[in-house]
This record gives C-alpha cells, sequence and structure tokens, in this order.
C-alpha cells in the first residue's frame, strides 16, 4: 500500500504564478539562488504556502563514480580526476520505474545537498515523491 502524508509546500512565485517549491520557506529562498529565472529578473518573487496529500517513498543513497573533466577555453580537455559523486535512488510509485537525483544541485561549486527528505517528480511527469533516505 502507499502511504501518503499531508505536507505543506513553500512556493516561489514569480509575479503570480508559481514557479518551485520547497518544504520550507527558507528552502524555497535558497532554491531560487539556483535558478536561471531568478538570475534573469531578481524582481516579482513571494513565497506562497499550500498543504498537500503526496505519497511517500524510500530513496536509497549511492554513491557513483564519475570522471571530472575541465576544458579549456575552447573545449579541449584540460584535465580528468576521478570523483564520486552521491545520488539517490528512489523506485516511483507512479510509473515504477527506479529514478536518480544527484544529491548536490551543483557538486562542482560546492552547493548544499538536497535536504532529507524533499519532494521530487516522477521523470515521467506522473507526480510527487515525498522521498525519505
Ligand atoms: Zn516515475
Amino acid at each position: 500500500m502507499n502511504e501518503t502524508r499531508e505536507i505543506e509546500f513553500f512556493w516561489t512565485v514569480h509575479h503570480g504564478k508559481r514557479w518551485s517549491f520547497a518544504l520550507s520557506e527558507a528552502n524555497a529562498l535558497t532554491g531560487l539562488t539556483f535558478d536561471a529565472a531568478y538570475d534573469d529578473d531578481p524582481t516579482g518573487w513571494s513565497v506562497e504556502r499550500t498543504a498537500e496529500f503526496v505519497s511517500v517513498a524510500r530513496g536509497e543513497l549511492i554513491e557513483i563514480d564519475g570522471e571530472l573533466i575541465e576544458l579549456d577555453d575552447t573545449g579541449s580537455v584540460n584535465s580528468r580526476k576521478p570523483r564520486t559523486l552521491p545520488h539517490v535512488f528512489w523506485y516511483c510509485l507512479f510509473c515504477g520505474e527506479r529514478h536518480n537525483v544527484d544529491l548536490f544541485r551543483d557538486p562542482l561549486h560546492g552547493t548544499s545537498p538536497w535536504p532529507n527528505p524533499s519532494v521530487w517528480h516522477c521523470e515521467r511527469g506522473k507526480g510527487k515523491v515525498l522521498i525519505h533516505w
């Protein structure tokens, strides 16, 4: 059986149109700092609170071996270094597939990880799921 829980969403709103959401007002505002739309137009933003029932699922934190590739101005490879990046994998209650999210929105620039739990969308656009890991 799918567990559902009512949770509060804090939506960033730009000139009256909902843009993104987080599970706290502080995280909604922090998320804006990563958003290109905010960089393009930092005026007219606000935060709106709603409550919604969402499905709950368990995620698993997995380190993935990768490579950090630095390019020069011409696009040629400057250096390659092995790099481990944490991802959260979760089985989607809507489409049944395994989805994953980079734990760090921008690992190269040392941004903070997604808060645990987080609400993410099914990659096929079928709904939102609260993920604990
Ligand atoms: Zn899905």
